[in-house]
């Protein structure tokens, strides 16, 4: 195997020498906030080792990343049930758009994109308090990173509910279809807080070792469930970026507007980036393209 080490310090060293840092999410202003020269990456190997480079113990809002452990979950309590209320298909649209909604009546394309996770946050919360949702929720990421350190930044979490109104939108759209089980409120109220958690680059990493599918990895989920996921992550981890992230980087993934990508190579390794900067899809940019050369260094491939 190439010198993983001395892969992900180059990498690092080329992120960095590119100046152009990109632009970070503004529409919630507390993540605006965050500076934007910041580039970590990590790598869990399927014997447990970790390689690591940059920030990577810097927490930052995992946002939209939170989708595929929340989807784990709901699947867990309500198994294929969940299909009738959001679909498995790529969008080809923004993460926030409101438009395939009403033309799809009210089921969500893929659990990915604004809507279909708000469905499954919603599936996550039926027949409970949004307090014990979020415990669980938390407890999942916790034991998946093997370690405590995991919280919820509230004033991300209180910055989003104040300025989340694409998000109301959906979510009353959705209850006008009967989509929803709970007030439209709670069940964002507890949408917005998991997205608010705050994980290091190397925590996440160490969090997807789960999805990797190797005998010493943490089993949370079924394997078969685990091939499903990645699946997902593969064809709308990236809403309208997920084709171009395929042909770029090969590997499944899922992003967040906190600029962090999870992605993985089945049986072989769990990978984290982080840099706050986005392209034109709500990606980030740099992280992206970290991970298109870290999977051409390796030889890491899905295809
Ligand atoms: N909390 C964000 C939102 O709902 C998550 C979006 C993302 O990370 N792509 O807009």
């Amino acid at each position: 195997m190439p010198d993983l080490a001395q892969i992900l310090n180059r990498l690092d060293r080329e992120m960095r020498a590119d100046g152009d840092w990109g632009e970070v999410a503004a529409y919630i202003p507390e993540l605006a906030r965050v500076p934007k020269d910041r580039f970590a990456i990590a790598v869990v190997t399927a014997d447990g080792s970790l390689y690591r480079a940059g920030d990577a113990d810097e927490p930052f809002s995992v946002q939209s990343i939170t989708k595929v452990f929340t989807l784990a979950i709901a699947l867990g309590r309500s198994g294929d049930q969940l299909w009738h209320r959001v679909g498995r298909e790529p969008s080809g649209r923004a993460f926030n758009s409101i438009v395939q909604l009403e033309q799809e009546n009210g089921r969500p394309r893929n659990p990915f994109i604004n809507a279909g996770a708000i469905v499954v946050t919603d599936e996550v919360l039926s027949g409970r308090e949004p307090r014990e949702a979020l415990a669980e929720i938390v407890q999942f990421l916790k034991t998946a990173c093997g370690s405590d350190d995991v919280y919820i930044n509230n004033a991300v979490a209180a910055s989003e509910t104040a300025h989340g109104h694409r998000n109301f939108a959906l979510a009353h759209f959705l209850a006008s279809f009967d989509n929803l089980l709970n007030p439209p409120d709670l069940t964002l109220g507890t949408y917005f807080h998991h997205c608010a958690l705050e994980m290091s680059t190397v925590q996440l990493a160490r969090a997807g070792r789960f999805l990797v599918n190797a005998p010493d990895l943490p089993r949370l989920i079924s394997a078969t469930r685990v091939r499903r996921l990645n699946a997902l992550m593969m064809t709308c981890g990236h809403y309208d970026g997920s084709g171009d992230f395929a042909y770029r980087v090969g590997i499944p993934g899922k992003s967040g507007v906190g600029g962090g990508i999870l992605a993985i190579v089945p049986n072989v390794a769990s990978i984290a980036v982080w840099s706050p900067g986005l392209n034109r899809y709500g990606n980030s940019a740099k992280g992206t393209e970290a991970l298109a050369r870290l999977t051409r260094l390796m030889d890491w491939s899905v295809f």
